[in-house]
């Protein structure tokens, strides 16, 4: 595989970042996931605008602008012949000298930008989507700035960890007695019709596949309500499901064991899976 690292096109066992990148030692980045079907780019302006308000509120200086983003990804589809997959990106604050709290001076201390794809034959004609998915509940203990896509991803791995370990798929979090989103990705239910997810604050991801989402669900003239919602109103709804650049519109079919409707997926997350894979398509570059 060629992967990107800082300006070069490199083997994948020739790419090398300094040990005393604050990535690595202080989880001090960012990081989009974008996903490419046919060869093409799912929503990359979406993400080229998350990835800047992430590195403007970490004050983190972008070393690469959004044209030439553009063009690494599409070179690194092109020398890896990406049919479906996704591609990583991720900006850390670099390679000071030596490890310290305080930031390092953005001017002695570029960014150090990583890129790789992933290869996913298959991914938008996903089995998993035809029987859905099994979650858990856990707490959410993560920091108050879930809104930035930082690469600190321990707890959302242990949460990982914990669905496995309980013979689920993933875990929903829940703070204040409420659900925030899912380990990777955004949750809602459906309810007489009504989709309904939690509202863009601090407190959650501001998925690009949930933006796209709603708004295709909106142009459907679904009705869409953007409030709080517990883990006792999701397992009386009618569906539930999750959003990411990774699994599209993916149906739950369980949650802390407890069948959602019938168990099985539908009808409106496999048609809003339709929909957004057939507009993403369209409109991919
Ligand atoms: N929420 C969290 C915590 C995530 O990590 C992700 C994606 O990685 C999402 C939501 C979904 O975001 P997107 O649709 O942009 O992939």
């Amino acid at each position: 595989r060629t992967v990107y690292v800082n300006g070069d096109y490199l083997p994948e066992t020739e790419a090398k970042v300094s040990i005393f990148d604050r990535g690595f030692l202080m989880a001090d980045g960012v990081y989009e996931v974008t996903s490419v079907l046919d060869g093409k780019l799912i929503d990359f302006d979406g993400h080229a605008v998350r990835l800047q308000r992430s590195l403007d509120e970490l004050d983190m200086k972008n070393p690469i602008s959004k044209d030439d983003l553009l063009e690494v990804h599409r070179e690194l589809v092109r020398l890896n012949g990406i049919d479906e997959g996704m591609i990583y990106l991720q900006i850390t604050r670099g390679a000071p000298a030596d490890r310290d709290f305080a930031f390092p001076d953005p001017e002695t201390v570029p960014c150090t930008v990583v890129l790789f794809t992933q290869d996913k034959p298959g991914l938008a004609a996903n089995p998993v989507a035809l029987k859905g998915i099994k979650v858990i509940s856990i707490e959410d203990i993560r920091w108050g700035r879930r809104d930035i896509k930082t690469v600190q991803l321990l707890y959302p791995s242990m949460g990982k960890m914990m669905a496995k370990a309980a013979g689920a798929d993933d875990a929903w979090m829940v703070q204040d007695g409420f659900v925030t989103e899912g380990t990777s990705n955004n949750a809602y239910i459906v309810k007489d019709g009504k989709i309904i997810t939690r509202p863009k604050t601090n407190d959650i991801l501001h998925g690009i596949t949930r933006a796209a989402v709603l708004r295709f669900a909106e142009e459907a003239q679904m009705t869409v309500e953007e409030r709080n919602f517990t883990i006792e109103e999701a397992q009386d709804a009618d569906e539930a499901f999750i959003t990411s650049a990774s699994t599209f519109v993916m149906p739950v079919v369980e949650i802390d064991g407890a069948q959602i409707g019938s168990g099985t997926p539908g009808p409106v997350a496999p048609r809003l899976r339709e929909i957004y894979l057939e507009e993403s398509r369209k409109v991919a570059i």
